[in-house]
């Protein structure tokens, strides 16, 4: 099962922003890692919201107020299904993955984490997913320990294996790598930490849009997502726990809406999911959020998943065909694991990325240059950053075709 012609054409319909030329140019999106365009049910969500129902939620005795909380919740019980929870409440709504693993470090983990207990990453994570833990680890004089990938940008198991042990109280591991986009066998990562008493928090940034999410048949602790990675609104988020974990985490932000009652002298908290959910969220982004998540559904992840990895394949295979075509290895692939999202990092020899992007902008064509806030992954490579290619359904042959051609020109001239 994958996308045809015709259904990507509909699909591109969908997406006002593709139709526009950027100098002069037919635009090439190729910056899906980064961010996902929005369909026009996301768009007209927000606009809907925004003309006709807006109206702060959960406390109101009136109408808006009463249609804005109810989907407000809606959303919840989509993201519910979406990853299979058992129950709505498992799922927070933040403003990000960002603040997500913040509020897992800040919580859970400035409640269990001691002396000597050790956190696991592993060398692709974002930033997000390493910066956390270096502040609660630094606090509590907990040890931060680097899980190993291979060259082509598989993780070590077998290192893993020996850095686990009954010391490990998390390990904090990206499904897909947004930089290599190496997809991580999180079921064997899941179960080997819990063999050891540990929980495991999983960044789902690049794998939402296109891998099954099951949280209660991976046996995940804590699952975080980001909303704009899946074609719907920046600035709204998810993080999944058990309830058990949630529950028995205190507070991150106090205010109201995370209360059941206040005192000068004491508060107690409401349950979950509004004990972290304090003050008033971003309701209009949280509701639109549905319509985004419906719409990746509607089409289907296998489906998306073969046809991006099509697109993927398209562009490798491209990448060779010019280093053959050129003589040389001007071309360098970064991150060639055999199971991978349609992210594909690449330099070029004795270029600067970041000039190769500029110049491609001129042509039309998003990608993205640097780190990809991975520096520590850079490092590893022996590199200052990368020309990120990411693709989405809405792209095709044919676009990765002009970048293709783009790169082999700018080979050329020299
Ligand atoms: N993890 C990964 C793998 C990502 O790609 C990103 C976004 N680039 C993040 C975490 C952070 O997500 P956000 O900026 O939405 O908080």
């Amino acid at each position: 099962m994958t996308l045809g012609k015709h259904d990507i054409e509909k699909i591109r319909e969908e997406f006002p922003i593709l139709h526009q030329k950027v100098h002069g140019k037919p635009l090439v999106y190729f910056d899906n890692a980064a961010t996902t365009q929005k369909p026009l049910s996301v768009i007209n969500a927000l606009n809907e919201y925004y003309t006709k129902n807006n109206a702060n939620i959960h406390r109101g005795a009136h109408t808006l107020a009463d249609r804005s909380t109810g989907m407000f919740e809606a959303t919840r019980i989509t993201v519910q299904a979406f990853i299979n929870a058992n129950e709505a409440e498992e799922c927070i709504f933040t403003k990000g993955i960002t603040e997500g693993i913040n509020l897992v470090a800040q919580t859970w983990g400035r409640q269990n984490l001691k002396a000597g207990d050790e956190v696991l990453i592993t060398y692709m994570e974002h930033h997000s997913n390493i910066v956390p833990w270096q502040l609660i680890c630094e606090e509590k004089g907990a040890l931060l320990k680097v899980i190993p990938i291979h060259t082509n940008g598989e993780l070590d198991i077998e290192a893993y294996k020996n850095l686990l042990s009954v010391r490990t109280k998390l390990v904090a591991c990206v499904w897909a790598s947004n930089a290599l986009g190496t997809i991580n066998p999180i079921e064997e990562i899941i179960s080997l930490a819990h063999e050891k008493g540990a929980l495991v928090l999983i960044d789902g940034a690049q794998a939402g849009s296109h891998i099954e999410i099951d949280v209660q048949a991976l046996n995940m602790d804590f699952l975080v997502l980001s909303s704009h990675k899946l074609y719907g609104p920046t600035g709204v988020g998810v993080l999944y726990a058990k309830r058990a974990i949630l529950e028995s985490m205190p507070p991150y932000h106090g205010g109201g809406e995370m209360i059941k009652e206040v005192s000068f002298s004491k508060t107690t908290y409401a349950d979950i999911p509004f004990k972290f959910e304090a003050g008033t969220p971003n309701i209009g982004d949280v509701i639109a959020f549905k319509f985004a998540i419906d719409y990746v559904t509607s089409i289907g992840k296998k489906a998306i998943a073969n046809y991006e990895h099509e697109l993927l394949v398209h562009f490798t295979n491209g990448l060779h065909a010019i280093n053959n075509k050129l003589g040389s290895n001007l071309i360098e692939l970064i991150g060639t694991a055999a199971n991978k999202v349609a992210v594909q990092s690449f330099t070029l020899k004795d270029k600067h990325p970041f000039d190769i992007g500029m110049m491609l902008d001129a042509k039309g064509i998003a990608v993205r240059t640097g780190h990809h806030c991975t520096q520590p992954l850079m490092a590893f490579y022996g590199i200052e950053g990368t020309i990120r290619a990411s693709f989405s359904f809405y792209n095709t042959k044919e676009e990765i075709d002009i970048l293709l051609h783009s790169l082999e020109t700018i080979l050329s001239r020299n």
